[in-house]
């Protein structure tokens, strides 16, 4: 009997993205590792679907596509997530019913990115126990469940007054009203009525969190009460099953190399995620104050990333010859790697929660420049609460590029942020091994599901 559980198979369905796919196709390495089976059920279309094949020992499913695409032009973020919601459900339930005739009733459970919500109608139908996964912090998980109880007009009346701007939400220190994600999803009410499905938790019985007790042991409590089912806290879970692609753009290596030549704790590497783009003038006042900064640094410039635009080549000679004399540009790194390089002083990032997590794991201070909502939320955590970054705000401008490079890789100031991202690398680490928070969260994920 015991046996049989543990050849049960688990259902994953990612969100077709960067930082949402290689988080829950980690969760998938660390559930095959403990015995189960694994199927991905991924939606079409989409260019990081075509690299998730590459997951050694998956099998992988497409969720028929139930719409045209061209209904969803003009819609807003969140008012797309909530259409795709509605139009998957059934091509879901067709998806699941296919997989139990082929594989008899053996789906232990279905285990979705909390934006898919779609998918409890097919676990309601088919009685299938289902699980949330969060692949964004605990921290982003309460501002969600916080909006979803605001309403829209009295919020935006309220955030006129820098007064109530600053407070501090009740029993949420040192969360301020100004943190609450608002931006990157569009207009407020759409934004509201989406936190309302997100946080929603249906059938679920319990909801999985790429985070650790260390980081945000006060956001998982509080969870954990509003919520009232189970909360795992599974990460860093890119430490507990690290694994090779699934990668939107093919890492360029020759970047390593580079970093062999350099000495120890001197590079920034600069890296806006898989989405964030910036504007040529942006571009060119960091590269005039990295280069003026006199550091070397690493930059990753994804095709299409800078607007107006088409990379490095295209900018004017006199700059690219510049930032070429200090710098080494990829189109995409193998950037868990490049982190973990000793010749990494600091990581200027978009604050996107992956990119946030791996730069703590390898006690990596950053420089944080986010762009919207959710990263700005991590961006605070980084400087203000685990003091381990500084932040850009407003207009980026040579001189302030200049002396936030300096301050991180020269100065004193860097060097204590320094120190207390080895410190927290220490305490996350020691989350995934045995008798951690994190590896007991898992272990008693494992329990439940096989005893579904
Ligand atoms: N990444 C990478 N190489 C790059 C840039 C990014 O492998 O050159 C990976 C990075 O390691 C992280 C993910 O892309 O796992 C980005 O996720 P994150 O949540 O930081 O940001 P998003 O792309 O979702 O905005």
């Amino acid at each position: 009997m015991e046996n049989r559980a543990e050849k049960r198979r688990i259902v994953l369905v990612p969100v077709a993205a960067q930082g949402h796919v290689t988080p829950m196709m980690q969760l998938g390495v660390a559930l095959q590792l403990k015995g189960f089976s694994i199927t991905v059920a991924k939606r079409q279309f989409k260019q990081i679907s075509s690299s998730l094949q590459h997951v050694p020992g998956f099998d992988f499913v497409t969720i028929p596509e139930s719409s045209d695409m061209s209904e969803f032009k003009g819609l807003g973020p969140a008012e797309f997530l909530m259409k795709l919601n509605k139009t998957n459900e059934a091509s879901f339930k067709e998806c699941i019913s296919q997989l139990l005739l082929q594989q008899g009733n053996d789906i232990a459970c279905i285990i979705y990115d909390k934006l898919m919500y779609f998918c409890e109608a097919a676990a309601k139908e088919f009685k299938l126990p289902s699980i949330i996964f969060s692949t964004s912090s605990a921290t982003i998980q309460v501002c969600y469940c916080v909006l979803s109880k605001l309403e829209a007009e009295k919020f935006l009346i309220d955030m006129k007054d820098p007064e109530m701007q600053d407070k501090v939400l009740e029993g949420l220190h040192p969360l301020r009203y100004k943190d609450l994600p608002t931006s990157g999803f569009g207009p407020l009410e759409p934004l509201l009525e989406m936190c309302r499905e997100v946080v929603n938790t249906r059938t679920a019985s319990a909801i999985i969190i790429n985070t650790a007790n260390s980081l945000e042991s006060s956001s998982l409590s509080w969870l954990q009460q509003e919520l009232g089912i189970t909360v795992y806290p599974l990460g860093p879970l890119h430490i507990t099953a690290s694994l090779p692609g699934p990668s939107l753009l093919q890492e360029d290596r020759s970047c390593v190399e580079w970093l062999n030549k350099q000495t120890p704790r001197s590079v920034i590497y600069i890296s806006l995620g898989s989405k964030a783009h910036m504007e040529t003038k942006e571009m060119l006042e960091m590269a005039w104050g990295l280069s003026n900064s006199k550091q070397p640094f690493l930059w990753v410039i994804r095709p299409g990333s800078i607007l107006g635009s088409d990379g490095i080549e295209s900018l004017p000679e006199e700059i690219s010859k510049m930032v070429l004399e200090r710098g080494y540009i990829v189109k995409w790194a193998p950037q868990i790697e490049v982190l973990a390089h000793p010749a990494v002083g600091g990581f200027w990032s978009h604050c996107g929660w992956n990119s946030t997590l791996e730069s703590i794991v390898e006690g990596v201070p950053m420089i944080c420049r986010p762009l919207q909502g959710e990263q700005k939320l991590n961006a605070m955590y980084i400087e203000s609460v685990w003091r381990i970054g500084i932040q850009l705000e407003g207009e980026v401008e040579r001189g302030c590029v200049e002396r936030s490079v300096k301050r991180l890789i020269m100065e004193e100031e860097g060097a204590g942020m320094r120190e207390r991202a080895l410190v927290l690398k220490e305490k996350l680490k020691a989350t995934v091994t045995s008798a951690g928070s994190s590896y007991n969260a898992l272990n008693e994920l494992v329990k439940d599901l096989k005893t579904q």
